[in-house]
């Protein structure tokens, strides 16, 4: 899986701090400077009294300018799992790679067994792998062995009768049908600094799926560098809190 920025706000922190400000503000911020806008709230330097505000507004549930900001991911090689999962939030947008413009016409049956095309979940290889609802006993080598060799087998096959419904000239909308939850998928999406802390609730928490989780770990690594403040602020005072419902 990898995890890029396509594109995303200029000074976001900026956007945010303007927005906060008009909100009691009897000037209007579309004709100051962003010092003057700034020049009541705390602190000795832009960077400081930008980190008062956003920690303030964060601390009293003032979310709203958070929404201004936007950031565009680029996704390669998820699982369609995951990209079940995330697409139910109905505030990002996306953009989905279609199976039809995926081919396996080259693809080695023994690449698929070695977890190309095919996402290989850690329970797959990993004895000492624990899910979410499992207990922590001890599991038997050749179960693991046996798992893992199912595993690769079954999607290999998938992947072989695919190919062979395609060959029987089957349309590749109606034969995907038969492939794996697992194949990979690349995807891109969009959302704004307020939405990405919500699924950050959800998705970056212990109870979320692993893969979910890397990928929601990997995008709250690019908010850090875009939003260096919200997201400080987010990790330390917020990430751990009893209600997620909000963001
Ligand atoms: C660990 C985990 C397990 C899950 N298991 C399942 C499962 O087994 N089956 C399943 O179907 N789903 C499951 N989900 C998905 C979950 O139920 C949500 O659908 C998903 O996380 C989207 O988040 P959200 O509801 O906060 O909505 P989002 O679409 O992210 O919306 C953000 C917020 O906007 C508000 N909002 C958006 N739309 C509405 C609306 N129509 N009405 C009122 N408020 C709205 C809500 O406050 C919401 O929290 C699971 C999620 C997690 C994290």
């Amino acid at each position: 899986m990898e995890v890029t920025v396509l594109e995303a706000t200029e000074d976001p922190e900026e956007v945010v701090c303007k927005a906060a400000r008009n909100d009691y503000s009897e000037e209007f911020v579309g004709d100051q400077s962003f010092e003057t806008t700034m020049e009541t709230i705390e602190g000795d330097s832009l960077t400081e009294k930008k980190e008062t505000l956003i920690g303030h507004l964060l601390d009293h549930g003032h979310f709203g300018p958070f929404e201004h900001p936007q950031i565009t991911f680029a996704v390669e090689g998820v699982s369609r799992s995951c990209m079940a999962q995330i697409t139910r939030h109905r505030h990002v947008s996306f953009d989905v790679q279609s199976m039809r413009y995926v081919s396996f016409d080259d693809v080695d049956p023994d690449d698929v067994r070695e977890g190309e095309l095919v996402v290989v979940p850690p329970s797959a290889t990993d004895p000492d792998w624990v899910g979410r609802n499992q207990r922590t006993d001890a599991v038997d080598e050749d179960a693991v062995e046996r798992r893992e060799e199912i595993f690769r087998d079954t999607v290999a096959d998938a992947v072989e009768s695919y190919q062979e419904l395609l060959d029987l000239g089957m349309p590749p909308e109606d034969a995907r049908f038969v492939l794996p939850i697992g194949t990979e998928v690349n995807m891109v999406m969009s959302m704004n600094a307020r939405m990405l802390m919500h699924v950050a609730d959800m998705r970056a928490a212990a109870d979320a799926q692993w893969e979910i989780r890397n990928m929601t770990e990997a995008m709250l690594d690019h908010a850090a560098d875009w939003c260096p403040l919200t997201f400080d602020h987010y990790e330390r005072e917020m990430k751990n809190r009893k209600n997620r419902l909000a963001p």
